[in-house]
């Protein structure tokens, strides 16, 4: 099996007595994967990746980074917030150059300052003073300067205009494929993620829904037309269904060939999301290598 990036077991974290973020996640992400995760807002995306980054602990489960636990992996592992914190009063060159000092033997000022001032912005400048989307290009040129092995980044494009978010993409998928950087990145730009990513992890209401590689989950539904009643559908698993001009229009999980009479077609990744997203019931659907590995047995 390949070398796991994430491995999340029975994951849970509750804030207070009755926020639950995330609710007995159990997952497996590979290394080298470059992983969108999805979900509505509360989903509990942003709880999953400050655990991941080691700035706060599971109420219950456990949580592996890089093989050992989040605290220990830290310095492998980079994360930008949705916050992005940065010192206002420090110029771009001065950030860098603290990125530089906090990450001895590691720090790549190249593409630190490639990214930082790609847009032909001045080095000198404060931090105080940047645009929302010149601020995420220094926080994303800190991560990247890191050289981590594994980047969390928390909904990293949204200050971004569309110019610059397909710039600092291209940037970001370019290092990665080079460095072979696992790369998990909330988003809800379903756009974007198509694009750039290769992995999904979808969360609803703290739970995991789809886990694995986007093709597979992908092949693993079918979005078929023709005319009803729903029970035609038995035995395939039916994530959603709706009645149409010709009779239904569903998006299944086969479980063998689907009967005549449908038109099957394979679902985009957003009519994937979408479905599942409106019928947060459907059984969840981890592909082959991405549920955990079993817990050791003990005597
Ligand atoms: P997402 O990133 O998907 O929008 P979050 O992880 O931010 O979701 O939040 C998941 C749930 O946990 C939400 O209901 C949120 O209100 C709650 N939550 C997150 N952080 C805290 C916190 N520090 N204290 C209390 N509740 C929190």
């Amino acid at each position: 099996m390949t070398e796991t990036a994430i491995e999340a077991t029975a994951l849970t974290k509750r804030y207070g007595r009755r926020g639950l973020a995330l609710e007995d996640c159990s997952f497996r992400l590979p290394a080298g994967r470059v992983c969108a995760v999805v979900g509505p807002n509360g989903a509990g995306k942003s709880t999953l990746l400050a655990l991941a980054a080691g700035l706060d602990r599971p109420t219950a489960g456990t949580l592996a980074v890089l093989g050992t636990t989040p605290a220990l992996a830290r310095a492998r592992v980079a994360h930008v917030s949705q916050d992005k914190p940065l010192h206002p009063h420090l110029t771009i060159a001065d950030t860098l150059r603290l990125g530089a000092e906090l990450n001895p033997g590691r720090w790549d000022m190249t593409v630190a300052e490639r990214v930082a001032t790609g847009d032909g912005l001045d080095p000198k400048s404060r931090v105080r003073t940047l645009s929302g989307g010149q601020h995420t290009r220094v926080a994303l040129a800190l991560a990247l300067g890191k050289r981590a092995d594994l980047l969390l980044l928390d909904e990293p494009m949204a200050d971004l205009d569309p110019l610059a978010r397909h710039q600092l993409m291209g940037t970001l998928m370019a290092e990665a494929a080079e460095h072979g950087t696992t790369v998990v990145m909330s988003s809800h730009i379903v756009g974007e993620l198509a694009d750039a990513c290769d992995h999904l992890l979808l969360l609803t209401e703290g739970r995991v829904r789809l886990g694995g590689g986007i093709d597979d989950l992908i092949g693993a539904h079918r979005l078929v037309t023709g005319p009803g009643p729903a029970d035609r559908l038995h035995p395939h698993t039916v994530v959603e269904s709706r009645p149409t001009g010709r009779g239904l229009s569903a998006l299944i999980r086969p479980e063998g060939p689907v009967g005549d009479g449908w038109d099957v077609q394979e679902p985009s990744l957003e009519e994937l999301l979408l479905a599942h997203l409106r019928t947060p019931d459907t059984a969840p659907l981890l592909t082959p290598g991405t549920a955990p590995a079993a817990p050791a047995v003990t005597a």
